[in-house]
Formats: structure tokens, sequence, C-alpha cells
């Protein structure tokens, strides 16, 4: 799926001011946020649409870049994960933390656990079949042992007097009020006394883990699965984050690829391209046979239809184009040589065929 203009995102014109942007970004945050839509992976999607959007139109330098390249501009720089993966700091910056601190003040304790990315580079043979890969994954995983709570078997951690469990205590200044995170249990919002020995306390542990996944043919460099639910644990019992698997297609020694079609050389004798013949010609999976006419040029390109890459999800194939390079010998056997000279003999070349100069042309051009 393309991805949208993040002025179109925010519905906001170019020239919209700071001001603006933050509040046409709130609206759509409120609106949109996974608590407000549990189980909604289309808000989900909106909300993090919005907030990659906002991460880039709120940051001056972000934003003058991406006004001049695009999505060219920050996708390079600014890493894999645009900055929503902790939800909670998005609505911490306006000050409005409390807003979503209803669900019986729990709110900083329930984490989503982070994206994890993994880089995978795959031969070009395998993005033109689909693959079926083992990953081995080192990850942050819910603590079987206190089952993420972080508290030993048969204690629970207790809700921090301090702060009700929100993990945040309320500073009134004047007229405003600002919101802290809660000193006395480090916005964790519950006190564990006896911590669980297996994960000290953290309810999750380290652990690799093997996930298959299926690579779909005519995947490219820079293709995404995204396995949900494989990322980091969450934690304090909350969503695991999504795994995703970015792939890199390797250079092939005889294909160049754009798109779904394949391009590669292949070479002719004088003779062959003089007189016309069958030639076979190696394809990704295989050969096939390719009729060059008599009087073929040297870098003339011919089309074997269908035996590019497949399209990624869809029907059909792209083609593979080949350019007929000719081939000078470097030794000659006597009897080569002799028929060479004969035909030197003979042979008779019109330079001033429009087609010769042409090509002349461009050697210096
Ligand atoms: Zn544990
Ligand atoms: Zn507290």
């Amino acid at each position: 799926m393309a991805k949208r203009d993040y002025y179109e995102v925010l519905s906001v014109t170019r020239t919209a001011t700071e001001v603006e942007i933050k509040k046409a970004y709130r609206t759509l945050a409120v609106q949109h946020h996974p608590d407000k839509n549990p189980n909604n992976p289309e808000a989900e999607d909106k909300f993090k649409e919005a907030a990659e959007a906002y991460s880039v139109l709120s940051d001056s330098e972000k934003r003058s870049s991406y006004d001049r390249f695009g999505h060219q501009a920050n996708a390079q720089g600014a890493g894999f994960d645009p900055g929503y993966s902790n939800i909670e700091d998005i609505f911490d910056m306006f000050g409005f933390g409390d807003m979503f601190g209803q669900r019986q003040g729990r709110r900083t304790t329930v984490q989503r656990g982070s994206d994890l990315r993994y880089d995978l580079e795959i031969t070009l043979e395998n993005a033109a079949t689909g693959k079926d890969e083992k990953l081995r994954i080192p990850r942050l995983e819910k603590c079987d042992e206190c089952n993420g709570s972080g508290a030993e078997k048969g204690t629970t951690a207790e809700t921090c007097i301090t702060c009700a469990g929100s993990g945040q205590t309320r500073y009134q200044q004047g007229f405003f009020s600002v919101m802290r995170t809660c000193a006395n249990c480090n916005g964790a919002g519950r006190i564990i006394k006896s911590p669980c020995k297996k994960c000290k306390g953290q309810g999750r542990i380290e652990k690799e883990k093997t996930i298959e996944i299926k690579i779909p043919a005519g995947v490219e460099t820079g293709s995404r699965l995204r396995v949900t639910g494989e990322g980091e644990g969450g934690v304090n019992g909350g969503p695991a984050g999504d795994l995703f698997v970015v792939l890199h297609v390797a250079e092939h020694e005889r294909f160049e690829r754009q798109g779904a079609n394949l391009y590669s050389a292949v070479p002719v004798t004088f003779a062959q391209a003089a007189l016309g013949a069958e030639i076979k010609v190696q394809t990704l999976d295989g050969e096939e046979d390719l009729k060059i006419p008599s009087g073929t040029q040297t870098g003339t390109v011919f089309r074997i239809k269908a035996n590019g890459m497949p399209a990624l999800g869809g029907r059909g194939k792209g083609d593979l184009f080949v350019a007929v390079t000719l081939i000078t010998p470097k030794t000659l056997s006597k009897e080569q040589r002799k028929l060479l000279e004969q035909l030197a003999e003979i042979e008779d070349v019109d330079f001033t065929d429009e087609s010769f100069i042409d090509k002349v042309r461009n050697i210096f051009s």
C-alpha cells in the first residue's frame, strides 16, 4: 500500500502552523486511540499513521526535508520505528496523560511490547519462487513463572499508595496542573515486595524462539513481512509487539532486476550473428531456446516472455530481456584463421550505412 501524504493524513494544509498540526494530530489520536478501539486493527493503523505523520511534521527539520523530498526524506535516517511504539509518550508530551487513565488506574502499568525488526537476505531464485524460512529470534517474552506480573508465585504486586496505581501524580502550579511520574513506584503504578526469581521482577525473560515464515514469490528488496504478535512480549500482561521481517534480495551474478523484468546478456559468435542461429539462453530456472535472425547486430535486445519475476501476490510474470553480445575470438585454430582470411578478402562492409554512422555517434556522444 502506498504511503499517504503526511499532510493528508492529518488533514492540514502544507502551510499549517505547529499549533494547527498539533491540534489535528490530537483529534485523530483521541479518535483512533487503541484503548478506545480495542481489537480494531483499522483504528490502530490509523493511529500509527497519524503518529508517524505527526512525528515528522512536528519536527521542523524533518518537516522541511519531507517537504522537499517526500517520504524518501526520513525513510533512511529516521530508523525503522517512527517512534509510535510507546504510545503513552505521545500523550505525556501534551500533558494530558491522565486522559486515558480511567482503566482502574492501570494506565502506565500495561504496555505493548516493542516491535522487532529482522533483516533477512535471500537469493533472487528464492525471491522468484517464494520460500519457507525458519528464523531464530532472541526476544523478551512474558515470564511463565509469574505470568508476566513480576511478583513471586503466590504473591501479588501491591498498588502504589502515592499514585493510587496510576503511575503519575498531579502537581499543582497556579491554575495549571501538571502530571508527573510517580516517584514512589517510578511510574509502574505498583510495588512488588517479593519479585519473581526467574525474571527478577521484570515480568519478561529473554528467550530465543524459532519462527516460521512464508516468503511469498515476487518479493523485492525492502519488502516487509509483518508477523503479528511475534515481537517482544508486553509489560505486565500487555499485548506483544509485532515482528517485521525486512527482505534484502542479493545481487545475482547473471541477472539484473527491474520490477518484474530481468535483464541479462548472451554471447554469440560472428558467424551466429551473421547467419542467424538458434541459441540457448540461461533463464532463472533453466534454459530457453532463442532464435536470432541473420544479420543480428551486437547489443540487440530480445524478449523472452514470462521468464522474469512473478508479480507479488498477483498473477503473471515479467519478461526476460537478453542483449546479444558479439564475442571476438581471442585465439584461432589454423583452419579458422584460413577461413577468416578468405572471408576478409571478399567481405564488403558498407561504412556509409546509416545505422553504422548512428552507432559511431552514440559511442562518442
Ligand atoms: Zn517472572
Ligand atoms: Zn506510584
